[in-house]
């Protein structure tokens, strides 16, 4: 048995023969040309029948991985009309005088050079799409037919790296897993295969080479691994995983679609926690209500640059747009504390979880915070956005952030951009002062989330990363659960809804409580939605003088 790890783009457990990905091999002549214009129409018709072929593929997308995930075809379009794409193509055709297939490779080499440069791990990605318009020109310049790729039963494909086409085009009811040895989870082919509910493993390296051809292995996407020719123990243990996540997946299927709904026919909100673009398949397969708190700065995590404009606003309005009109609740940075990145800069300090963090940086950079507003303003007019600030300790900080929030929208306007303009601005509840204002706060804002991680490290005066934490704070400390209730009737009084966005929010001995408290939303890691789903749908809150005495019990009124 061979065993070579990867990451995992999306789990499950799949079994077949390895077909190792063939491309045709494509040779490249170098010459100097007499008629360079011949060269050139030979590009315009290539041009012409790549993009013919795109829409084709586009639409074969769109019914196999939906409209947003096929809109990289569509892309690949805007890629060839490109304006300065095209102007090198036509100077090494028409000023260098070179055939024209040597020309597309050149600018693709060209372009590819500038995109690995970039900081941006998503800009650096785009260099695959633009190897696959230039392969696709060439193809077409040369007069060749596309790669035909024919599979023999259920197949592991196994390659150095996937382009998005040829991932598309290849028999889904044949394909049982991808392993690639590059790649990355956020690359298009990891998009589709996710999408695709495919497991997929990226970034195998070295190992997976084409000697394993037609061999008999097993994926398991959720550890990442590829068991070539598995012995019989492995087999069983992987039998056994797939029982258990069956067992799994019976649960969530029973709850999918239905209402979240207690006994008395309380409708109840919960929702997704997520960090990344990458964790909204996860969410999506959990049921979710939608995005109760994405926690953006993770974002700005082990790189070396802060990310564009473009490179946020895609992000934001991906997760937008494939939670297709649900809520979806962004935090504003809130970098600091544990959350560092070196580019930021900031000062050492003896005490970051209690410094210069979240909302005070955004106050303060301003430049940093309104490239962020920007891309949520613009990311709003492709889904229902609500925008979350962090750290809250004073209205005035609130009442700042909302005038910056209006000098962008300002921005927006000159330059013609759209935006929503119902989005809803929050405040995290997550430290005493906030609760201790939340009359107050209620009064500006339009809802509340209560972090209950950092409410608790600054109402009970321990480091949430402290090892002892779990030993000197007694659980579900009283003093937390009192705010949770000063802050579900402050922000009541004022016709305002309160979630809860913190971990405790999924301890499924506090769901009672929460809800005769009248918090309106929970939202969770993504495993954690469908069992915090079945308590709610096993709570009756149709009594009153119940729900009085436990709250009384529970708070200690
Ligand atoms: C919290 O503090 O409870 C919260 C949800 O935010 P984070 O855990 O990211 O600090
Ligand atoms: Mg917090």
């Amino acid at each position: 048995m061979i065993t070579i790890t990867g990451r995992s783009v999306f789990g499950g457990i799949a079994r077949g023969r390895i077909s190792y990905y063939h491309r045709d091999e494509v040779i490249i002549n170098k010459l100097k040309v007499v008629d360079p214009e011949r060269e050139w129409d030979k590009y315009l018709l290539a041009k012409s029948e790549s993009i013919e072929e795109l829409k084709c593929l586009q639409t074969q997308a769109t019914e196999d991985i939906g409209k947003n995930d096929a809109q990289i075809f569509y892309i690949h379009q805007v890629i060839l009309n490109d304006s300065q794409f095209e102007r090198l193509i036509y100077d090494y055709i028409m000023t260098k005088r070179y055939n024209a297939d040597y020309a597309v490779a050149r600018t693709a080499q060209a372009f590819g050079r500038i995109l690995t440069k970039m900081d941006s791990e998503y800009i650096k990605e785009r260099q695959a799409d633009v190897n696959d318009i230039s392969d696709r020109l060439i193809r077409h310049i040369q007069n060749r037919s596309g790669n035909t790729f024919e599979l023999d039963g259920m197949s592991i494909i196994c390659a150095d790296d996937l382009m998005p086409s040829e991932t598309v085009t290849l028999d889904k009811s044949k394909v049982a897993a991808f392993c690639t040895s590059g790649g990355s989870t956020t690359s298009h082919t990891a998009i589709i295969a996710r999408t695709m509910n495919i497991p997929a493993l990226v970034g195998m390296g070295a190992p997976l080479t084409e000697e394993f051809e037609g061999r008999f292995a097993i994926v398991d996407g959720y550890s990442g691994t590829l068991y070539i020719e598995p012995d019989e123990k492995t087999v069983k243990m992987l039998e056994h995983k797939e029982d258990e996540e069956g067992r799994k997946q019976e649960l969530l299927r029973r709850l999918k679609g239905r209402k979240n709904i207690t006994r008395d026919g309380r409708e109840f909100a919960v929702y997704a926690n997520i960090g990344s673009l990458s964790d909204v398949p996860s969410a999506i397969e959990n049921d979710c209500g939608g995005v109760g708190l994405f926690r953006s700065e993770f974002m700005y995590l082990q790189r070396e640059d802060f990310p564009d404009e473009e490179e946020l606003f895609y992000n934001y309005r991906r997760v937008l747009e494939d939670m297709k009109g649900k809520r979806v609740v962004i935090r504003t940075l809130d970098i600091g504390a544990d959350k560092n990145a070196e580019y930021f800069d900031l000062d050492k300090e003896l005490n970051p979880a209690m410094g210069f963090r979240a909302v005070r940086i955004c106050l303060e950079r301003q430049d940093i915070f309104k490239t962020q507003l920007r891309a949520l303003y613009r990311a709003s007019a492709y889904g229902n956005l609500a925008v979350l600030i962090p750290m809250i300790i004073d209205v005035d900080e609130i009442r700042r952030v909302k005038e910056i929030i209006e000098d962008v929208k300002l921005e927006l306007i000159e330059e013609g951009k759209s935006f929503a303009e119902n989005v809803e601005i929050g405040a995290m509840i997550e430290t005493p002062a906030s609760v201790m204002l939340s009359d107050l706060l209620a009064k500006e804002v339009d809802f509340f989330s209560i972090g209950t991680n950092d409410l608790e490290q600054f109402t009970l005066a321990i480091d949430r990363q402290n090892p002892h934490y779990e030993s000197v704070v007694p659980q579900n400390h009283l003093a937390v659960l009192r705010m949770i209730k000063i802050v579900c009737d402050n922000a009541h009084s004022c016709g305002k809804k309160v979630s809860i966005c913190g971990e405790l929010g999924a301890d499924l001995s506090l769901t009672e409580i929460f809800l005769d408290m009248h918090v309106d939303a929970l939202s969770v890691a993504p495993p954690q939605i469908l069992p915090v789903r079945k308590t709610i749908r096993s709570l009756n809150l149709s009594d009153r003088r119940q729900i009085y005495n436990n709250i009384q019990q529970a708070l200690k009124l």
